[in-house]
């Protein structure tokens, strides 16, 4: 079976574009590798992948369906350049197909053949409306005809399915994303893999004081998002000495910040072990008490690495519809024990300023706190769901 692959941003990279397309290539190999044997080339600006004959296209279509940097794609049909073999193969096809409308666009790459563009128009969009019966229609057709006449070979593509945009994972760089088993930082994830980072997850939990019900949620969605990515690399981390010490030594109020700054700082080693330059978060603006302008500041400010948040303009119902979309939400909703909901003060403070943070912070040490809890860090290595 073979499909073609048609990318869109990337194409407009310039001097990247074959880092892109690589990139995209090995992806898409990747994503296709369990149905068999599959193979990837260039041509023509797009990508012709070949697979063994008896896979069922839907499955085809689900696997590439989750691959970052394809625009569209369409399944395909390659043939001798000869115009018996191009008719008899549109014919074969739209015998087998159900449509109302159709179009058909002709292109020459080799102009050795003897017929123009759009003499092969005519004569096929002649040729489906008298075995069908069908009428044109160019804007919007139920089915879409491309016949693509190179040298060696004449491709015909049936339909165009929409891929999901983006750019292809790895093209942006390693990022960390912290991920908590809630409904957002999943979504997060998402969105930063859909621009083309590779992620490294990193979870904290407070087991033996809580249950580890949220690790096991976070290897679920984890292994989730790696359906984009392949396997992933996922850092456990047990948080639970962190927050004893800041609840005996430091007030209540801004608890949940000073437990932010730590989760950062714990981050941020990870990110330099794993090579990645930004560290990823769920917040959003005003959400929660953490979330307000100040404590972002103050939480940010722990680190030198860039925090991106890329649900921050997003409001919850928009955050959660996504989560539903991209199937996260049924995991994320699952009881867990956060391990911030753990010893939560009552009255969480809302504005923070770093200096008082710091003045708190110098009390403790602060590197022995990260490097203690960073030598309990335990790292799996997670497969993408099926
Ligand atoms: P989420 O739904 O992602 O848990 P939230 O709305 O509960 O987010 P917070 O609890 O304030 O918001 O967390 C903000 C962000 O901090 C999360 O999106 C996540 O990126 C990070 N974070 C919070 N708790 C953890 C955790 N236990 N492990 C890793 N990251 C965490
Ligand atoms: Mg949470």
């Amino acid at each position: 079976m073979h499909v073609v692959v048609h990318y869109a941003e990337i194409a407009l990279k310039g001097r990247n574009r074959p880092r892109f397309e690589q990139l995209l290539c090995r992806q898409l190999r990747r994503a296709l590798a369990p149905l068999g044997d599959v193979r990837v080339r260039r041509l023509f600006g797009r990508l012709l992948v070949e697979l063994p004959s008896d896979v069922k296209f839907e499955e085809v279509r689900r696997r590439i369906g989750l691959v970052f940097g394809v625009a569209y794609f369409s399944r395909a049909s390659v043939l001798k350049p000869t115009l018996e073999a191009i008719q008899a193969e549109v014919d074969a096809f739209v015998d087998g197909a159900s449509f109302e409308t159709f179009g058909v666009r002709a292109r020459r790459a080799d102009k050795k053949h003897p017929w123009t563009s759009s003499e092969l128009n005519r004569d096929l969009g002649a040729r489906i409306a008298e075995r069908t019966g069908k009428k044109v229609d160019l804007s919007n057709p139920d089915l879409w005809v491309e016949l693509h006449l190179l040298s060696e070979e004449a491709i015909l593509l049936w339909q165009k399915i929409p891929g999901p945009g983006g750019l292809p994972v790895g093209s942006a760089g390693h990022a960390v994303a912290l991920i908590s088993g809630g409904i957002d930082s999943p979504v997060a994830a998402y969105r930063v893999l859909k621009r083309g980072l590779e992620l490294v997850y990193v979870h904290f939990h407070s087991v033996p004081y809580t249950s580890a019900a949220s690790q096991y949620k976070v290897r679920d969605l984890v292994s989730h998002l790696a359906r984009h990515q392949g396997p992933v690399q996922l850092y456990q981390i047990p948080f639970g000495e962190i927050q004893q010490t800041l609840v005996r030594e430091a007030p209540a109020e801004p608890r949940i910040v000073l437990y932010r700054r730590f989760m950062l700082r714990v981050a941020e080693a990870i990110a330099e072990r794993e090579r990645c330059l930004a560290l990823i978060t769920g917040d959003s603006l005003g959400q929660v008490s953490s979330q307000t302008l100040a404590n972002l500041d103050t939480v940010g400010r722990a680190v030198s690495l860039p925090v991106l948040r890329p649900l921050i303009g997003m409001d919850k119902l928009e955050i959660i519809d996504l989560a539903e979309k991209i199937g996260t939400y049924e995991t994320s909703i699952e009881p867990d024990e956060d391990c911030c909901s753990y010893l939560m003060p009552r009255r969480p403070a809302t504005w923070t300023r770093p200096a008082s943070i710091e003045a708190i912070e110098n009390a403790l040490d602060v590197k022995g706190m990260v490097d203690q809890v960073l030598s309990g860090a335990r790292r799996e290595r997670i497969e993408p769901e099926p």
